[in-house]
């Protein structure tokens, strides 16, 4: 009976350090845990995202009120 041990390749986690195991099991890959991906994820993100928001987002509410009234039927 030769030995027919699975080899798992893992890679060490971006985010942890700790061995990711390489295979399309772990979904997460090359981190260990769903965890560690998403921190990465969100690291990533808040550095691409730089652009400022909260002005774009007032003139949005702003822009549907004027909206809201142009849109009133003039009607009798
Ligand atoms: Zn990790």
């Amino acid at each position: 009976m030769s030995e027919t041990q699975k080899t798992v390749k893992t890679v060490k986690c971006p985010q942890c350090g700790a061995p990711a195991v390489w295979s399309p099991e772990n979904s997460n890959r090359p981190f260990c845990s769903e965890r560690c991906r998403l921190i990465d994820l969100g690291a990533w993100a808040n550095e691409e995202y730089q652009i400022p928001t909260d002005k774009s987002e007032d003139d949005y509410s702003t822009g549907l009120e004027s909206e809201e009234r142009e849109f009133t039927p003039l009607r009798h």
